[in-house]
């Protein structure tokens, strides 16, 4: 995929801040460090288009970026704080589902875990939410690099078992570092908008 433009709409905290529908979309959830930015920066080839390593006490927004003016890529705030008050973790529900019900022009949801850690429950929680919206729920599992490739395939069979993801769904190992998975995630991406 060539990528002519890349580019933030609007860091959003409610549906009225949305931008139009005008095109198709594409969300990314995950919890917080599993390397949600770096993915997109590298998908995009923009070093800094999405922040990477955000402190735990910023502000949870939507961030919508748009892609070549063709479609938008979605950045949902990360979940997993451990210091995140109740209130907040309700907040970040509100808006997640808020988002996930509302969203017209939403086409899938691409959820990130890392593979050096077994899904937790808050990331468990998160695929359900994806599959009973309605969406396929892609996952993209992080940070390939860092397994060996002897030991890379128990990692991603603990993950998809603690997922409970059937054999049809799709599991795109990705690293930020190498690269490594990109055109199969692009790929992914063009099926999705060939619908
Ligand atoms: P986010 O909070 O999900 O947006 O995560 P970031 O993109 O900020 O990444 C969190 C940390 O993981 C940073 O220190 C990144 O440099 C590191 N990281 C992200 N992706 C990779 C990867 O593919 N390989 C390695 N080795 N480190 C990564």
């Amino acid at each position: 995929m060539k990528i002519k433009s890349a580019e933030i709409v609007i860091s959003a905290v409610k549906p009225s801040q949305y931008p139009e529908e005008d095109i198709p979309e594409i969300a990314f959830a995950g919890r917080s460090n599993v390397g949600k930015s770096s993915s997109i920066n590298m998908l995009t080839n923009r070093r800094k288009l999405a922040r990477t390593s955000s402190s735990p006490g910023k502000t949870q927004t939507i961030n919508f970026y748009r892609i070549n003016n063709e479609f938008n890529l979605v950045d949902l705030p990360g979940y997993g704080y451990a210091k995140v008050s109740k209130s907040n973790k309700e907040q970040w529900g509100k808006m997640i589902e808020t988002y996930l019900t509302s969203r017209k022009n939403l086409l899938e949801v691409f959820q990130l875990v890392d593979i050096r850690h077994k899904p937790t429950d808050q990331d468990q929680q998160m695929y359900s939410w994806i599959k009973h919206f309605g969406f396929n729920g892609i996952v993209v599992v992080t940070k390939a690099d860092k397994v060996s490739r002897g030991q890379r395939q128990k990692h991603l069979k603990e993950i998809r078992e603690t997922l409970q993801m059937k054999k049809e769904d799709i599991l795109i190992p990705i690293s930020a570092e190498t690269r490594e998975g990109k055109d199969e995630l692009w790929s992914v991406i063009h099926e999705i908008f060939r619908v």
